[in-house]
């Protein structure tokens, strides 16, 4: 017999994928480390797991705690899983530009929801960064997760999804394409990669209304770059510590537009319902073709399911209303 212990031991170990169509005007092979094979649909089930795991053997978290994050969705998922699992109660604080589906799906697993407004500074007492601190401070036996400056988040990439690539591509992966967000995957896979092979060129997909690309050129907070975006998952308004901007050689900025499109046309050209920083992300991978050559191999890691953007950029309503439909 071969099965599963629990859901948990099914994280992990995703495919790679070569897109054959979107790809074809780049001189070389670009393969999609395909997130969405999780439990949870995301990426995000590898860092929660790590995390609670880190949690109980700290002490921070105790049996019976309450775990308590700020959260887009996804990592609310993954700790969902996890904390159902094991036996925690979990609070997910969202902000309202988040899709109906992440807050309805959370609900579905148990979570407590409390929905938050986005166009707040982060330092706003009603902000969702905010709101997660407060109620750690008021709920009994909890925990704040606190992904973005959280070191097990990129440390699971680390341990787990940077291994995978580089025995998935023999070895043979010259740039790594991924979103930022929190910063952990692009943080603990690039700083693996570049353990094996310094010369692999760590690429950050960026949104305009973010503040990375520019931190990361000049050194620069620059307030003036932060303005509201639609793209989900990705671009972030504060620097979060697990952003290990070292590794990192660059960012390029993909438009919401672009990562609305590139979302529809992953599903409708190469058969792969995804999120919308997997349009983001392959966006960014099709702006960089003037660093790639004949024998690179890329690799681009598309984060999370299509599922939960229908009433989004699979809504031709919604496309309209944005003006992303010419
Ligand atoms: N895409 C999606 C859909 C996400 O939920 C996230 C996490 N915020 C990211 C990309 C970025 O990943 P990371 O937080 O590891 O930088």
């Amino acid at each position: 017999m071969k099965y599963a212990e629990n859901i948990l031991d099914t994280i992990g170990n995703t495919p790679l994928v070569k897109l054959n169509r979107l790809t074809s005007d780049l001189p070389c092979v670009v393969l999609a480390k395909y997130e969405t094979f999780n439990p949870g649909n995301s990426v995000k089930d590898r860092m929660a797991l790590q995390m609670i795991e880190d949690a109980e053997a700290s002490g921070v978290l105790q049996p019976g705690g309450t775990i308590i994050e700020a959260t887009s969705g996804n990592t609310g998922m993954g700790l969902a899983l996890a904390a159902t699992v094991k036996g925690y109660k979990l609070i997910c604080v969202i902000s309202d530009k988040q899709s109906k589906e992440k807050i309805d799906i959370l609900r579905a697993m148990g979570s407590e929801v409390h929905v938050c407004p986005t166009d707040v500074e982060p330092s706003d007492p009603r902000s969702y960064y905010s709101t997660a601190k407060r109620l750690a401070k008021e709920v009994p036996n909890s925990w704040y997760v606190n992904q973005y400056d959280n070191p097990s988040n990129s440390k699971a990439h680390f341990l787990t999804t940077g291994p995978e690539i580089w025995e998935q591509t023999d070895g043979k992966i010259t740039h790594f394409v991924v979103g930022v967000g929190t910063g952990g995957t692009i943080s603990g896979v690039g700083r693996f990669l570049k353990s094996k092979n310094s010369n692999i060129k760590i690429w950050g997909v960026d949104t305009y209304g973010s503040v990375f690309k520019k931190y990361h050129e000049t050194g620069v907070f620059d307030p003036n770059e932060i303005y509201p975006y639609s793209t989900e998952g990705i671009g972030e308004d504060i620097l979060p510590k697990n952003v290990d901007f070292d590794i990192i050689d660059g960012f390029t900025k993909v438009t919401d537009k672009d990562a609305a499109v590139y979302t529809q046309r992953l599903a409708k050209e190469e058969a792969m319902f995804l999120g919308n920083s997997a349009g983001a992300a392959i966006k960014g991978v099709l702006q960089l073709k003037e660093h790639f050559k004949k024998d690179d191999l890329v690799v681009v890691l598309f984060h999370d399911h299509g599922s939960r953007y229908v009433g989004k950029m699979f809504n031709d309503d919604w496309m309209r209303e944005k003006g992303f439909l010419d």
